[in-house]
């Protein structure tokens, strides 16, 4: 991954890459409307016969390079100026496609992890998305601490707790159209148990918007 070595490098004498410099040729494209994975044309994609928990992804692109460094750098390494450009283009992408009466909601972050990593991405990304989009922002969920998704396996990110994700009190989301915002699509888990949050308090209805979706092969596996 040169460019997350760049990144790296730059990080460790405090300065970035400008983000349009980092993004280089990348431009967003659209996955499923459904499930906002890779389409391949004239193959029916494989949510036809999952069950999804929400009604629409809206999505930058595919999870590669440059995006899939880009986002690392914006988390990691508290890169701010990446997160605040990619958010915005995810506000740009939003118009026009969500329906009137929408929110953001920011898929949320435990403290202590919050804490430790200077930032809290998904707040940074939502805030941008709603400067550019004009939707508010409704910051109904918070998290208890719990290990960090990325580093479990497919398999044990599947099994993230159903009460890992609260609604805050009063929430004041009821008959409000939701869109959950995250970084990456992987498993879907922590969207689904967000989502199912979000309709236990009488949504509208719940969109998902993300920077990136993982690739999966056609036995669900991250690839
Ligand atoms: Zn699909």
């Amino acid at each position: 991954m040169p460019l997350l070595d760049t990144i790296i490098d730059e990080w460790a004498g405090i300065t970035f890459p400008r983000p349009v410099v980092a993004l280089g040729e990348f431009k967003p494209t659209n996955g499923c409307y459904w499930c906002g994975a890779e389409m391949q044309s004239d193959v029916v994609c494989a949510c036809m016969r999952a069950r999804l928990h929400w009604s629409r992804v809206i999505r930058l692109g595919a999870y590669e390079e440059p995006l899939s460094d880009c986002i690392l750098g914006g988390k990691y390494t508290a890169w701010k100026d990446m997160l605040e450009h990619l958010g915005a283009m995810l506000g740009r992408k939003l118009r026009g496609c969500v329906p009137p009466n929408s929110i953001l909601v920011p898929i949320p972050m435990p403290p202590i992890r919050r804490c430790f990593r200077r930032i809290n991405h998904t707040g940074v990304i939502a805030k941008h998305a709603s400067l550019t989009s004009g939707i508010p922002i409704r910051r109904a969920l918070w998290r208890k601490e719990c290990m960090p998704q990325a580093s479990k396996s497919a398999s044990e990110r599947t099994l993230l707790h159903r009460n890992s994700i609260l609604l805050r009190p009063l929430p004041m989301i009821k008959g409000r159209n939701a869109i959950l915002i995250d970084d990456v699509l992987t498993t879907g888990r922590t969207l689904e148990v967000a989502a199912n949050k979000l309709k236990s308090a009488r949504v509208a209805s719940v969109r998902v918007a993300v920077l990136a979706v993982t690739k999966m092969s056609q036995n669900g596996k991250k690839m």
